[in-house]
């Protein structure tokens, strides 16, 4: 469909009602400011041309932006930070319902808890909390949204000590599909609250987040450790080895990828392939540094970043490498061991790997994140000690099949160690919920879904289908 029989369609009359509706605007393609405001993040998803973006200011344009939805046939898609991997937060020829212009964050720090707008992203609340020396957990990019974040679980820097995103979700203030505004908690909704902690956007439109904070910061231990790639294999099993001990303080990850260009890595490595250690540590830089020397003495770094920096420099330190409008794809698995075999077979596909932006990491989990009842989220699965996630980055679309293709391959190489299971928000294509949250917790979101969302007009996520 193009944007010609699209806009007819929709007609300038229904559209305008709309437009006196809303606080926020309302953008058509030949509106000013559409051509800033369609594209996600992914630049994969480039071509595709919404017929309609609502940019919410608030709750009450939330509401009567899927009113609008509700009346019109079209794709709807809902969008936060605009990470989605999957493109979930576009719609060719659809409804966008954009919250991006809802970023407020605003504290409590007596209280410990902060009230995040429904399209803030993490540079948004580290901003507000570090300035009263709390944090909670967020992405290893500053720009990714909290709300798809959170909605899916939320791997960050600090879960093994304080728990995933989602873990850290208190409340939620939500617009579900029938146009009404509830109030998620342990009190209220419960069920709800349980089902926004790690199924996605599948039960309404988030508006709030409530999050616990915990006291960090402003300077804490963290940083990247470069190696040679030689090193990857004694890096990654010194890695396995130490994980389990580990205190919850620190939380770690290997990635075995390409040296990036950066002055902090010297001229003549760059571009050459490499094996980093990066982690961070809550607790006392002494301990950190004592408890991470085993991995970090595997091998002569080539750069070593790893010590005292404030917490916000390093939750944007990878952001100059991730900017919006790359094209990219990952795809992930859950690892219930990570044998010396994996190990090799992961080091072999790091030296084919097509591009400088394809990165393999090894996710350390536990702590925090395997502490929480198995259950007690819609994230579900918390026993696996590692995530192993296939990233890929382009700038020439030339090159999409061939990293999409090393993804694939590094994840389908993993299949005799995974659990079978995925999160959700590692992956770069759809329809994936079935197999990713397990067939227990899976019927319990469809019984939630029938609830808020019967006839699944949230469906541009992984997607719970409902059972009408
Ligand atoms: C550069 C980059 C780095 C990343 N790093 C991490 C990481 O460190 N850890 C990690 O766990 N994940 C990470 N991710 C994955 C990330 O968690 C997901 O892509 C997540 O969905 C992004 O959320 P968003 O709000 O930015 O995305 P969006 O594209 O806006 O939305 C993603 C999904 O959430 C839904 N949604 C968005 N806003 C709302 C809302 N307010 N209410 C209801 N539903 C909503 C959308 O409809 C869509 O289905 C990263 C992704 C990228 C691109």
């Amino acid at each position: 469909m193009t944007d010609m029989q699209i806009a007819p369609a929709l007609g300038e009359a229904t559209v305008q009602e709309l437009r006196d509706a809303v606080r926020g605007e309302v953008l058509q393609p030949a509106d000013p400011g559409y051509e800033e405001a369609a594209p996600v993040w992914n630049g994969s998803f480039d071509d595709r041309r919404p017929a309609l973006l609502i940019r919410c200011t608030g709750a009450a344009d939330v509401i009567a932006a899927v009113g609008f939805a509700r009346s019109h046939d079209l794709p709807l898609a809902v969008r936060g930070g605009g990470h989605s991997i999957a493109g979930f937060s576009t719609a060719d020829g659809g409804i966008v319902i954009d919250l991006s212009p809802m970023r407020s964050v605003r504290v409590d720090s007596a209280a410990r808890r902060a009230v995040v707008g429904g399209g803030a992203v993490w540079g948004d609340v580290d901003h507000e909390t570090q300035a009263v020396g709390l944090a909670t957990t967020g992405g290893l990019v500053s720009t990714t949204g909290v709300a798809g974040f959170t909605l899916g679980g939320g791997i960050g820097w600090t879960m093994r000590k304080f728990g995933l995103a989602c873990d850290n979700l208190v409340a939620a203030d939500v617009v579900t599909a029938d146009g009404r505004l509830v109030h998620a908690s342990a009190d209220e909704n419960a069920e709800l609250l349980w089902g926004l902690r790690g199924g996605g956007g599948n039960f309404g439109i988030v508006t709030s987040f409530e999050f616990e904070l915990h006291p960090l910061g402003p300077v804490v231990y963290a940083g990247p450790v470069f190696y040679a790639g030689e090193a990857a294999r004694d890096l990654t099993r010194a890695f396995r080895d130490w994980a389990d001990g580990a205190s919850d303080d620190v939380t770690a990850l290997v990635n075995l990828t390409t040296a990036p260009p950066l002055p902090v890595i010297p001229a003549e490595w760059h571009g050459k392939k490499v094996a980093a250690l990066v982690a961070v540590s809550t607790g006392a830089p002494e301990d950190a540094e004592r408890q991470l020397r085993e991995v970090h003495d595997v091998a002569e770094p080539i750069a070593d970043l790893l010590g005292p920096m404030p917490y916000t420099m390093m939750q944007s330190l990878l952001d100059p490498l991730w900017q919006k409008g790359i094209g990219a794809y990952f795809k992930a698995t859950n690892l219930a061991r990570l044998d010396d075999e994996l190990i090799d077979t992961l080091c072999e596909l790091h030296l084919d790997a097509p591009g400088p932006q394809c990165e393999i990491h090894v996710h350390q989990m536990g702590g925090a994140v395997a502490r929480v009842g198995e259950g007690d989220t819609a994230f579900s699965e918390r026993s696996m000690p590692f995530v192993l996630n296939a990233v890929t980055g382009w700038h020439d679309s030339a090159d999409a099949g061939s990293h999409t293709e090393w993804a694939r391959a590094v994840i389908a190489s993993a299949r005799s160690s995974s659990t079978g299971r995925a999160y959700v928000n590692f992956l770069g294509d759809g329809d994936a919920a079935r197999s990713s949250y397990g067939e227990e917790t899976y019927r319990r979101l469809v019984a939630l879904k029938d609830e808020y969302d019967p006839t699944n007009l949230f469906r541009l996520n992984q997607n719970i289908r409902p059972t009408a």
